[in-house]
């Protein structure tokens, strides 16, 4: 090594990505460094200390689509990764009284709602069949480029027989309800399925999570499919997993696997620039002015920050500079995390609840009432009530807290990112209080036991976790940012304009979410183009 420092490739960011696709890099021989600008590798998949003794994942809080693939190569459970299934996955105060849980098992879910409907539980039994059917055609182009409609050639034959492969045998009906489900909306297909309140809600509760629009709003119904493929090391449909000791065992894990195979792994570096000269990739600037040289950078940061934060201008086209102005980011969502003195009693649960059961609940508007506070948030404004998601994690998690202290994450959807009036620094601390009194309308002892608070608005996620805009999927999962349009047209592939740099993180297909799916797939993409002497 130099004395400015030289490796084969510079992961740029240690979020999940980062690490997966530099364990991949090292473990195909590639002398890799990665340099993660806060002091804590792990982006949005961490564990922090709230207070003294009390742990809590601040950020991305239940493991649903870890890819097993990945969880296998690393060995994440040998380096110490441990999930266990959701019981149930999630579930809902019933309207009209009373909890509705979905389960992992359906015949379990389907006797619940029951209760509701007789015909929504028969629907259920069905729709869960066919919905399973159809997400195991998505499945496969999780850990593969998405299609490449631009294929002309060879490589457009190659692309058509990948296509025909993955789709073969699919049946015309199947291929009418996969596009129904790529550009319908959530709720006209709740409305058109299901006649009871309560199973809309239960399945409301869990797809629109993260994104952009009511749930009538086009496109909504793809996290129907989104949330089935499979996850966990078993390689469960619809699996949702607790993480023990938090999320931050999953890039713990991670960062110990790397550092197995040889990668190099520095916290507290930001990268000030990206170098690049004649088109090719050469190094990286630290903020601190150390240079490391190197041909193949792997960008984990989101794709504004990288595109137009870390490269010179001059060096990209003028038109992919405006496709990446214009991705949509306008983050939507903040969370709460919370020190309690008691456990949540919410009214409702079954005295007979397991802890596992006490753990979940979330706190899902009805469906007119999600599309009220969405065009609330649009408007910039906050909502009285909002959409949270409470995960009680010291339930089913002791190392979290000591005896007597409980942690509960709260996730909140929908926010603004740009407010009407006021800043986020002014608001911070009312987000934080109407967030905790929506809770104490379910939980009632819960605002009397509020030991300590963090308050995470969406301008917090830009400033402490790096994420554009606050924006948790490094751009908004809507079909027109999707498969061969993510991050830009044209750019799906983790290549970019610039030879040697890739886009490894969840702006690149196939998107958010802790998958490992982007960083292992653009560590392919990078190993290819090292090989054939690009980088
Ligand atoms: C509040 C919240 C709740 C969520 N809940 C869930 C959930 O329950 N389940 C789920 O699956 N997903 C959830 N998500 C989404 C999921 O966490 C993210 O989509 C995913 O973690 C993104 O991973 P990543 O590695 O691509 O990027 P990130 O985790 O964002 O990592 C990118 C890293 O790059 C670093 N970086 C950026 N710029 C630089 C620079 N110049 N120099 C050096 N480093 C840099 C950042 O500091 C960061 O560490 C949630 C996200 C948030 C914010």
């Amino acid at each position: 090594m130099s004395a400015r420092g030289r490796y084969d490739a510079v992961v740029v960011g240690g979020g999940h990505n980062g690490l997966t696709a530099a364990a991949y890099l090292a473990r195909a021989g590639l002398a890799t460094i990665v340099l993660e600008r806060r002091e804590l590798l792990g982006g949005c998949c961490v564990t922090e200390e709230i207070t003294p003794g009390c742990r809590a994942s601040t950020t991305s809080y239940i493991a649903s689509m870890l890819r097993p693939e990945v969880i296998r190569d690393l060995e994440l459970a040998r380096h110490g990764l441990r999930m266990v299934p959701c019981e149930p996955s999630y579930q809902v105060p019933a309207p009209g009284g009373g909890m509705l849980a979905a389960w992992p098992d359906l015949a379990r879910t389907a006797a619940e709602i029951e209760r509701h409907s007789v015909r929504d539980a028969e629907t259920f039994r069905r729709e869960d069949e066919e919905l399973k059917r159809l997400a195991r055609y998505l499945q496969p182009f999780f850990l593969e480029p998405p299609p490449d409609p631009g294929a002309r050639g060879v490589d457009g034959a190659r692309e058509l027989l990948r296509l025909v492969r993955r789709f073969w045998g699919i049946s015309g009906r199947e291929v009418s309800r996969l596009v129904a489900f790529l550009t319908g909306s959530l709720g006209e297909y709740l409305d058109r399925h299901y006649e009871s309140e309560a199973t809309k809600t239960l399945i409301l509760a869990n797809n629109v999570y993260g994104k952009h629009g009511g749930p009538y709003e086009k496109g909504t119904a793809l996290g129907l499919l989104f949330h089935l493929l499979s996850g966990g090391e078993h390689e469960e449909q619809g699996f949702f997993g607790h993480v023990m000791g938090g999320m931050g065992s999953i890039t713990q894990a991670m960062a110990a696997a790397c550092r197995a195979l040889g990668a190099e792994l520095r916290a507290g570096a930001p990268v000030a620039a990206i170098r690049a000269r004649g088109g090719s990739v050469v190094g990286v600037a630290l903020e601190d002015g150390e240079e490391i040289d190197t041909p193949l950078v792997l960008s984990n940061a989101d794709p504004k920050r990288t595109f137009l934060g870390l490269v010179e201008p001059r060096e990209l086209p003028a038109e992919f500079r405006e496709a990446v102005a214009a991705i949509k980011m306008d983050g939507p969502c903040a969370k709460v995390n919370l020190v309690l003195s008691e456990e949540p009693r919410f009214s409702g649960m079954p005295a007979d609840a397991s802890p596992g059961r006490r753990a979940l609940v979330t706190l899902t508007p009805s469906l007119e009432g999600a599309e009220r506070l969405y065009e609330t948030a649009r408007r910039g404004e906050i909502a009285d009530e909002l959409w949270v998601d409470c995960v009680v994690a010291s339930n089913v998690d002791a190392s979290l807290a000591p005896a007597g202290r409980h942690v509960m994450t709260c996730f909140v959807q929908y926010v603004p990112y740009r407010l009407r009036e006021g800043t986020w620094d002014d608001e911070r601390e009312g987000l934080g209080d109407r967030v905790v009194r929506t809770i104490g309308r379910h939980a009632p002892n819960v605002p009397g036991s509020v030991v300590a608070r963090q308050v995470l608005t969406p301008l917090d996620l830009e400033r402490t976790y790096g994420l554009t805009e606050g924006n948790i999927f490094h751009g908004d999962l809507s079909l027109e940012q999707l498969f061969f349009m993510r991050p830009v047209p044209g750019f799906a592939r983790y290549a970019t304009p610039i030879e040697g740099l890739f886009l490894c993180g969840a702006g690149a297909h196939p998107g958010g979410g802790v998958t490992g799916a982007p960083g292992h797939n653009a560590a392919r993409a990078a190993l290819r183009a090292a090989r054939r002497g690009l980088a």
